[in-house]
């Protein structure tokens, strides 16, 4: 289908596109475009204005900041994927980035465009669930920050206000924990049947584990019981069984709302696994 009509304007800074944001009711950030014209297409978005921020260049970075790895909002998927200080500080944002999609879309995607977009099939925003990551938003006002756990509020929304633009995403540097990102999904390139993250830390075996599920409700979730359970010293088997409490996956074309719950389990074993064997 053909998106409904729209202005088009080109930012040329963060600043300009929070101003052109605000002159217009419905106006949408463009960045890699491969969610929202999509969205266009089929009209599920009819946005009055499209503010592109591709070009906004200061955006597109990746730095050490202290104990995080700062990276820009427009930084490609392409680009987290092959950065060398994310592979050495926090190599599960990099290796999540590596899985989606295809080529082509690592090269236009954004990590900003991912995690605003709020799609809870998305791999990266149960990744930066996992790493308790913290999401940089700029508005007229100036920045605020917002943890990852409370980034994501509803199904497709998020903590950014209709004028405000998500500049920057930090993540920890993992130091000696152990990680791991298992992704099935039917066909390769394809977007996640079901997929975990987990980020665990170690005393001979894992004292402490933080879980995030892509696909397994309205947003992207923590498996917050069957983390408590680790925390009080249960097994990796008696703990997994605990992954699917409070949440809610859908049954579509790819797998039904049950078979969803039992992969969460199969793949949270194996992600709490190899997690503690890295
Ligand atoms: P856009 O489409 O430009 O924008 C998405 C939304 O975010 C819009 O509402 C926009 O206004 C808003 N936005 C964008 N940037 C900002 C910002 N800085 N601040 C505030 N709001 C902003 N994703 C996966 O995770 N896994 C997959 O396996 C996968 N497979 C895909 C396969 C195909 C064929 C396609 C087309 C996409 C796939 N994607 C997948 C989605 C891909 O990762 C997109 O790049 C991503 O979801 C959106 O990023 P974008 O930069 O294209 O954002």
């Amino acid at each position: 289908m053909i998106p409904a009509a729209f202005d088009y304007e080109v930012a040329e800074s963060a600043e300009h596109a929070i101003a052109l944001l605000g002159e217009k009711e419905d106006a949408k950030l463009l960045a890699g475009g491969h969610s929202l014209l999509p969205a266009m297409r089929i009209r599920l978005a009819r946005p009055s204005v499209l503010v592109d921020i591709a070009r906004v260049s200061e955006l597109s970075y990746i730095r050490e900041d202290g104990d995080a790895i700062a990276i820009g909002a427009l930084t490609r998927h392409q680009d987290v994927a092959h950065n060398v200080l994310l592979h050495a500080q926090c190599p599960l944002v990099s290796y999540a980035a590596g899985l989606i999609g295809d080529p082509q879309v690592r090269h236009r995607g954004t990590i900003g465009g991912s995690l605003a977009h709020g799609d809870p099939a998305s791999d990266l925003p149960a990744v930066i669930l996992a790493l308790d990551a913290e999401l940089v938003v700029r508005g007229a006002g100036g920045d605020r920050t917002v943890p990852a756990s409370e980034f994501f509020t509803g199904v497709f929304q998020t903590a950014v206000g209709p004028a405000e633009i998500l500049t920057e995403i930090r993540v920890p540097k993992l130091g000696s924990a152990g990680w791991s990102y298992v992704k099935l999904s039917r066909r390769a390139q394809d977007w996640a049947t079901v997929a975990v993250a987990a980020v665990v830390e170690r005393n001979g075996s894992i004292s402490k584990a933080a879980i995030g599920l892509t696909n397994m409700g309205g947003t992207p979730l923590r498996a917050r019981a069957a983390e408590e359970a680790i925390a009080g010293g249960a097994s990796i088997e008696d703990a997994v069984k605990l992954i699917p409490q409070g949440t809610s996956p859908p049954s579509d074309q790819a797998a039904s709302s049950d078979f969803r719950l039992h992969l969460s389990t199969v793949l949270g074993r194996r992600a709490l696994e190899e997690a503690a064997s890295r």
